[in-house]
């Protein structure tokens, strides 16, 4: 499998903020968010050629509880059925995170699900129309939010797109306001702030999280951090 990276750092959004992790970034997407954060995993995907057993091994050689496979999207990597059952096997706590439009069979603690809202497609690029035909798949959230515990993630640019997260939800009416996180879209510091400031308006009147993007406060828009 291609894989981007490998790290051990702090996870930066959702639930287990602040928690020590160690990090698995698969490359390829089968979207291309224009604001994607990791181009190197997505429009250009880069990376080494992995075995789950050399996988395992690094992994493992951290001595961290937290794995958290990321992408680019992983749930497009059959690998991840194998890698996922022997680290579940070995005691680790597991999060995936995902866009939620590909489905696949892994293990899991945490589903983390960043639906890509309508704020996400390209413009002007070939891609514009397939990002949008992809996007969005109904019945693979229904079987993620049944069978796994999780939490959405929607990353908002403008109070539009608030408009548009009530909209989605109203799809999933077993979703509890206690699993919806709100993080502002930002790769520096100063639009983190200021976004964050009206956001946590919003989610009070909704009951839902606001998520930090942690690892831009500390560090900016820095791979491998
Ligand atoms: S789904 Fe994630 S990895 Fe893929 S293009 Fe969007 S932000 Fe980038």
């Amino acid at each position: 499998m291609l894989i981007a990276e490998v790290f051990h750092s702090i996870q930066g959004e959702g639930r287990y903020v602040g928690v020590p992790s160690v990090f698995v970034r698969t490359s390829g997407c089968n979207l291309r968010c224009w604001f994607c954060d990791t181009p190197y995993t997505s429009w250009n995907p880069e990376g080494e050629q992995r075995t789950v057993d050399s996988l395992l091994e690094q992994v493992l050689g951290y001595d961290c509880e937290h794995v958290v496979i990321t992408g680019g999207e992983p749930m497009l990597v059959k690998e991840l059925m194998p890698l996922t059952q022997q680290l579940a096997s070995t005691g680790h706590h597991l999060t995936i995170e995902t866009a939620g439009s590909v489905d696949l069979d892994v293990e899991a603690d945490l589903m983390s699900i960043s639906p890509k809202l309508a704020n996400s497609t390209p413009t002007d690029s070939e891609w514009t129309l397939r990002h949008n035909q992809r996007r969005h798949r109904p019945n693979v959230i229904h079987r993620l939010i049944s069978d796994y515990d999780y939490q959405l993630k929607f990353v908002i640019d403008t109070p539009d797109d608030v408009t548009e997260v009530e909209s989605w939800l109203d799809e999933f009416p077993q979703v509890t306001p206690d699993h919806v996180y709100l993080m502002p879209q930002a790769t520096d510091r100063e639009p983190l702030r200021e976004k964050s400031a009206w956001l946590a308006d919003i989610v009070k009147s909704h009951g839902w999280r606001l998520s930090p993007r942690l690892h831009v406060e500390l560090w900016g828009n820095t791979r491998g951090t």
